[in-house]
């Protein structure tokens, strides 16, 4: 398919990309592989703005995929960034800013008693789930299909359908010893999981999940759901994991535990917490925690885990996002969500908005999405069409309809307006397109 609009500077660049990376970038859903046409290379962004290669300037709805909660370049993340890396870049030594950063995460999520800093949300997972292993003495884990952790070889297990299906690798370069030990079943089915245990007695060491799942689009638990893990874990000797990556310090300022008020023996954090900047974490049940190297035996470590800028920069944010920054979030989050819904209906396009307090998605078909298999059951070419007029119009999507949008404090009216006039025509061009026929 190709597009009436171009981008010369960002289409040379990613030409010269595609010489010396794979595929011409760094994480494959930059390369708008779903939605076809040329990625937007990005030189700066301001607020709820990003301003491409060709000097064309667009409403951010991606947000980085959730770390800007406070918009681009915000003045006081910068100033904390600035002051940081004036005083040197890394120390491979302790330092004051990491015990203050784990002492803000303690004191907002309360089943976090103790945690550790890592560098990415993949690193957060991965040593959650090692530590639950070492723990327990057990080797199989419990997570969905749909749900995404990052790519730790054992997390890139997909299911086939049906239940407690073995996990096959979902890449190449994923043995399946790497995959065997991961049951992979359909999320929102507790069904599923008791069914699991009972074939698997002794054998799970944890249950892993996003606390609320906005890999597959948004698909928030259901009632009870979470809860219903929680009880299952405890009642036969697993851990607990929830992964906040993407709701942590987004969804409220406890995250999901902030909105279901469910307790995990585990959490993982990323995004938000490093204010745009390589940070991460994993923390939870103190005596869980106590088994991971110093203090304990399961090896875990990281060059630049706790990195100086890093955690200025994630603690300068969250020292801002107190009551009022979030229900600004909120608040634009919902208006922007009446308006796609608005215009979607407007112009007959099935569709389903769901969310999970800010954050929130369109499937472009017309019942209730509660799994992986339901996701893949929309009209994704509809996103397409939708996607490439947004584009055009000057606001930016996530290049796929599988994602959930972010936005942030920094969306304000004129942002609002701009993503207002732009939804008639996308709407409009979701529904009259069509399925590309091979
Ligand atoms: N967990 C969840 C829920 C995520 O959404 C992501 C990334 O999108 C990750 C883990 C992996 O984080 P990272 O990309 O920082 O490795």
């Amino acid at each position: 398919m190709s597009y009436s609009y171009e981008a010369p500077v960002s289409q040379s660049l990613f030409d010269r990309a595609s010489q010396v990376t794979p595929g011409g970038v760094n994480s494959p859903v930059r390369a708008f592989r779903a939605v076809g046409g040329t990625p937007r290379f990005m030189v700066s962004g301001t607020g709820p703005y990003l301003t491409d290669a060709d000097g064309r300037e667009y409403v951010d709805l991606v947000c980085s995929w959730g770390p800007m909660i406070l918009g681009h370049a915000h003045p006081e993340v910068i100033a904390a960034v600035q002051d940081a890396v004036a005083r040197g870049t890394s120390f491979g030594t302790p330092g004051e800013g990491e015990v203050a950063l784990a002492e803000e995460i303690v004191a907002r999520v309360a089943p976090v008693e103790q945690v550790r800093l890592v560098s990415s949300g993949t690193e957060a997972t991965m040593s959650a789930i090692r530590l639950a292993r070492g723990f327990t003495g057990r080797s199989k884990v419990i997570k969905f299909a749909g749900c995404y952790h990052g790519h730790v070889d054992a997390l890139l297990a997909a299911a086939g359908s049906g239940v407690a299906t073995f996990g096959l690798p979902d890449t190449p370069g994923v043995t399946g010893a790497q995959a065997g030990d991961t049951i992979v079943l359909p999320y929102n089915d507790l069904e599923a999981v008791r069914e699991a245990f009972h074939r698997h007695p002794g054998e799970i060491a944890c249950v892993i999940t996003e606390a609320s799942p906005g890999n597959m689009g948004v698909v928030p638990p259901r009632p009870g759901f979470n809860q219903g893990l929680r009880d299952v874990c405890a009642k036969n000797g697993a851990l607990y994991i929830s992964d906040e990556v993407m709701t942590g310090f987004r969804t409220s300022k406890a995250g999901w535990f902030g909105v279901d008020g469910v307790t995990p023996d585990l959490m993982t954090f990323g995004k938000v917490m490093g204010g745009g900047f390589p940070a991460a974490a994993f923390g939870g049940r103190a005596d869980v925690m106590a088994h991971l190297a110093p203090a304990g035996p399961v090896y875990q470590a990281g060059t630049l885990s706790g990195n100086p800028i890093a955690t200025a920069a994630g603690l300068a944010q969250l020292r801002l996002l107190d009551d009022a920054a979030y229900a600004k979030v909120d608040a634009v989050s919902a208006e922007i969500q009446g308006l796609v819904t608005d215009a979607l209906a407007k112009e007959g396009v099935a569709h389903r908005l769901q969310t999970a307090s800010n954050m929130f998605s369109v499937f472009f078909l017309d019942r209730e999405v509660m799994d992986y298999e339901d996701a893949k059951r929309q009209e994704s070419f509809r996103f397409t069409a939708f996607f490439h007029s947004m584009l055009e119009q000057g606001v930016y999507l996530p290049p796929s309809a599988f994602e959930s949008w972010f936005v942030s404090t920094a969306h304000d009216e004129r942002a609002v307006e701009r993503i207002a006039a732009a939804l008639p025509a996308a709407a409009r061009a979701a529904a009259e397109a069509a399925e590309a026929t091979a």
